[in-house]
């Protein structure tokens, strides 16, 4: 550091030394200033001026500075663009300082550890996850500060690189810590990168420490055992959890009391969805336009409070596999369905809370101001209605809602008590705390309207005094109390009056009758003041020391609220009750897709029926002209059962659901095409990873396997991934099979449970009509130019394309006799496949062992080809 430096930049060295990866926000007065190449970025991303200050060098150093009251506004816009700020306060009063004001870093605001709310969008949490890898699997935590939720799983087995991205698809965590060794496997930062968009830090090796981490989190969870949270064993787990620890306390510097139990949970206890079909089912995002219209969440998220769309959220993300517990949210929501009165009883109050968690956050991190109070007040205000709501409740989980919500009636008191009702933003200008909290304070008060009262009067006296009818008594920081005189009266103003200022249109005075006064009432004030804050931090560490009782309380109303929006759904849409089965079959009658209905007029969408199980009915192969609807089909056959599983109705008219333990999917292009890997190569790895993972309990949805390469490769690999499933011994799993390819309607009565349905058209003349309704039976034709007319194809395209296609279809005809015959699998049952002679000719030529033959096979083997190629000329 060089010597000549001033001492403060001195002291800003030292402590930008320690946070170099940060933008540092330096307080100084009532600006935090930036300087050097902080300066030089913040001026760029925020588009500020840079200026400079002298630090002692020859250079001025470059600085750029924002107002400290707006600062959250331009923290916001550095963390939206991927930095992180550190926050640098002066830790004395300037006034007081002896010397340099001590400063230091208060708190890292990094994407992932974010509480102002107003840099967080309220019906999505915002995770930091840690990730420990080793050669056993990898351990993952993951924490919302702004909410106080703490999980911890792990990740073993096979395949655990593909289970770890579908994790983090469901989570998507604003920002991830991992351990060196996690950058060894090729690839993987950058698809986390590039999927996620999360801010990445590789971590301190010494953080992910077993030992360490572990008692780290007995400390920091005031436990002997990780045993009741049911982590003791997740090594793995309890490594990334204690890195997560350690970065929270190195950026927090602060209170992580709310942060008090921890979640911990297996993958293989909730419905697996690997990322790609999280995004082909639009769970909480269209594909298109990545926005949340359009998307399952859309439609369920009926929720009256933020936390309860934060809860959907998850429960959309993770839906459940153990029938009980399926049935107990069925229930609860079953009973809201049912009684019109109740639910909209309970929407009135639900409508009433605020954001509990995160008001909890702020109080915990000890930046909550009055406001906060008053809106845990109001919230606090309605749980004794919802509490007598629920009193009369059936079902299970409303039952224990009642029993189990605490009203929290003491810390109303509280709050009642000390604050009133419209407090100003500030907390260090007074103007919070209730007359009568506090007779100290009532003191100081009584002395500031006395004085006050005493200037009225001055003003009056003054006034009859001088005959100067305009005197006023004024008030400002510098002069504090004067008497101001309007121009016109100078000459009026007596001997004792003492100039302090002149304006445009009048002067001002004082007088020391007035600043003796004036001493009294600001000291009262200041005292008044200072003695607020003080009250108001004390009761902000009292609410604070509650943090697990209004947790608690968040947690059923974001309960209550989700399962509310859920039978309000159910309600505005007309869905059923899905009745959970155990057979393995899947039975809806006149099924609905729900997003898609709803961007049709009323009535317009055609329902269908849906019959699958474990027998005959396991793989559906669906054949169908394009935009017939198979695709529709499909994805509301996945998002019934998703939907049930959630513990939802259903769009339907009856509907039977066997648990399923995974859907996966396998539709359209995918958002990986930017990662380097072409459409085909996309669609391969997605198929072989339903091929590795699907079980004889996942639902299949495969979209026109194949189509991304040649008709003859396509067909092929269509054909064996369908053997493939529909072989119980290897798979069997249920599944819906769309497909161009007519000819593996062929397979029905050939494959064991292959059964066929088709999209019925009407064609009239040269056009068709759409009906929607799936029927048995396969489809022979794809009407493709039929529907490529419609989508506006020039004329003499369309006609061109008939033409091709009638010559086409004459060839395929006459080739008939050629076709060759292959076998499914050992069994010893022929199949027609067809085959065109070059494609023959070429296979032939590929089996021919030259080293191996005579001359005069070689000879013969040739005439046998020539004589082929002539046949078809001819
Ligand atoms: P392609 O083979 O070209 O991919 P597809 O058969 O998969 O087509 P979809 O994309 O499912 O066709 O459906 C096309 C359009 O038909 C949808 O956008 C929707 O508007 C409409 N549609 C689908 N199913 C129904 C239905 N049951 N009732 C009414 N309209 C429907």
């Amino acid at each position: 550091m060089s010597a000549s430096l001033t001492p403060m930049m001195q002291q800003y060295m030292q402590i930008k030394e320690q946070h170099k990866d940060a933008l540092l926000f330096f307080r100084l007065g009532d600006f935090y200033e930036m300087f050097f190449d902080d300066a030089i970025i913040a001026s760029r991303e925020l588009e500020i001026a840079l200026t400079g200050r002298d630090c002692g060098l020859k250079e001025r150093a470059p600085m750029c500075g924002v107002p400290y009251h707006s600062v959250e506004s331009y923290i916001a816009r550095l963390i939206e663009k991927g930095y992180k700020v550190a926050i640098c306060e002066q830790m004395e009063d300037p006034a007081e300082a002896k010397g340099l004001v001590e400063r230091d870093v208060i708190r890292i605001i990094t994407p992932g550890t974010l509480v102002e709310s107003s840099m967080l969008d309220e019906k999505t949490n915002n995770y930091l996850l840690s990730i420990f890898y080793s050669s056993t699997g990898f351990g993952v935590a993951f924490v919302d500060v702004s909410t106080g939720e703490f999980v911890i799983s792990e990740i073993k087995g096979e395949n655990t690189r593909n289970k770890l991205l579908d994790e983090l698809s469901r989570i998507l965590p604003r920002e991830i810590i991992i351990n060196e060794e996690l950058t060894a496997i090729p690839g993987i930062v950058d698809s986390m990168k590039h999927r996620f968009n999360a801010y990445i830090t590789v971590y301190h090796d010494w953080a992910f420490d077993q030992h360490t981490s572990y008692m780290a989190l007995l400390r920091h969870f005031n436990v002997h055992s990780l045993e009741g949270y049911g982590c003791q064993n997740m090594e793995l787990g309890i490594c990334a959890a204690g890195a997560l620890l350690e970065y929270l306390t190195e950026t927090q510097k602060n209170s992580l009391q709310h942060i008090n139990e921890i979640k911990s949970y297996h993958q293989e206890s909730y419905m697996i969805l690997d990322s790609a079909t999280r995004r082909n089912l639009e769970l909480t995002e269209t594909i298109r336009s990545k926005s949340k219209k359009g998307s399952l969440l859309w439609l369920l998220d009926k929720t009256n409070t933020a936390m309860g769309a934060r809860l959907l959220r998850n429960w959309i993300q993770q839906p459940l596999i153990d029938a009980s517990s399926i049935n107990k949210r069925l229930d609860a929501v079953d009973e809201m369905f049912h009684d019109m009165i109740l639910l909209d009883s309970l929407k009135e109050k639900l409508r009433d809370i605020y954001d509990l968690e995160r008001l909890m956050s702020r109080i915990s991190y000890g930046n909550a101001n009055a406001r906060d109070f008053i809106s845990l007040k109001q919230s606090i205000e309605v749980l004794p209605d919802i509490k007598l709501l629920l009193s009369d409740a059936k079902s299970d989980i409303l039952k224990e809602f009642h029993s189990n919500l605490d009203t929290l009636e003491d810390i109303y008191e509280i709050i009642n008590k000390a604050i009133i009702d419209e407090p100003p933003v500030t907390i260090k200008e007074g103007n919070i705390i209730k007359n009568g909290y506090n007779s100290q304070l009532d003191k100081y008060r009584e002395a500031l309207t006395q004085g006050k009262t005493w200037i009225a009067k001055l003003e009056q006296k003054e006034r009859e005094k001088t005959g100067i009818r305009t005197l006023k008594v004024g008030f400002n920081k510098v002069f504090g109390y004067y008497i101001d005189v309007t121009k016109s009266y100078y000459d009026l103003v007596p001997d004792y009056y003492i100039r302090k200022q002149t304006l445009a249109n009048s002067e001002r005075f004082i007088i020391p009758e007035l600043k003796e006064v004036e001493d009294n009432i600001l000291g009262a004030e200041e005292k008044s003041i200072k003695l607020e804050y003080q009250l108001f931090t004390e009761i902000r560490e009292n609410i604070s020391s509650q943090v697990n009782r209004i947790q608690h309380t968040a947690l059923i109303i974001s309960q209550l609220d989700a399962l509310w929006a859920l039978a309000k759904t159910a309600i505005d849409n007309n869905y059923v009750r899905p009745i959970i089965i155990s057979d393995g079959s899947i039975n809806i009658l006149d099924g609905r897709h729900p997003v898609v209905e709803k961007t049709l007029l009323n009535g317009q969408f055609v329902p269908n029926d849906t019959h699958l199980n474990m027998s005959d009915e396991r793989l559906v192969i669906i054949t169908g002209p394009n935009m017939a609807g198979k695709s529709t089909y499909m994805r509301q056959v996945a998002l019934i059962v998703l939907m049930a599983q959630i513990g939802s109705f259903v769009p339907a008219k009856k509907a039977e659901v066997s648990i399923v333990d995974r859907i996966f999917t396998r539709v359209g292009a995918s958002d990986d095409l930017s990662l380097g890997q072409s459409t085909f190569m996309v669609e391969m790895s997605e198929v072989s990873n339903i091929l590795h993972n699907a079980t004889s309990n996942s639902l299949l949805i495969l979209d026109e396997i194949g189509r991304g390469t040649s008709t003859f490769d396509g067909l092929s690999i269509a054909w064996s991934v369908v053997e493939h499933i529909a072989d119980p011994e290897k798979l069997g799993a249920k599944t819906l099979f769309a497909t161009h390819y007519h000819e593996l309607t062929e397979l029905e009565g050939k494959l064991p449970g292959v059964k066929n349905y088709r999209v019925a058209v009407k064609e009239k003349g040269d056009d068709i009509i759409f009906l929607r309704k799936i029927m048995q039976g396969g489809a022979d034709r794809s009407f493709g130019i039929q529907v490529a007319k419609l989508a506006g194809l020039p004329a003499e395209v369309v006609d061109r394309a008939k033409v091709i296609l009638q010559q086409l279809e004459n060839e395929k005809g006459s080739n008939t006799e050629i076709t060759e015959d292959i076998k499914i699998n050992e069994s010893s049952e022929q199949l027609t496949f067809f085959a065109s002679q070059s494609h023959k000719i070429e296979e032939e030529l590929k089996a021919v062992d030259i080293v191996n033959i005579t001359p005069m096979e070689a000879m013969n083997i040739l005439y046998g080809l020539v004589q082929k190629v002539r046949k078809k000329r001819s």
